[in-house]
């Protein structure tokens, strides 16, 4: 389990426990940063996964021609 952040990175203000952002200064928690690159990571997969679709079936239907 990752340890649960307790004080602001920015202002150094004490942070509500699994609070995304801080309350005082509003800048995000390490937690809420590292799901915001989970989040961005899972997209750019799913967009990879669209194109190489899109390209598999351009390929198969000139291919068929
Ligand atoms: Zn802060």
């Amino acid at each position: 389990m990752a340890q649960v952040q307790a004080v602001c990175d920015s202002c150094g203000s004490a942070l509500v426990p699994n609070a995304a952002y801080c309350e005082r200064c509003g800048s995000r928690t390490r937690k809420a940063r590292r799901m915001v690159r989970v989040a961005i990571r899972v997209e750019l997969v799913f967009f990879l996964a669209v194109v190489a679709m899109v390209i598999a079936f351009t390929w198969i239907y000139t291919a068929q021609k």
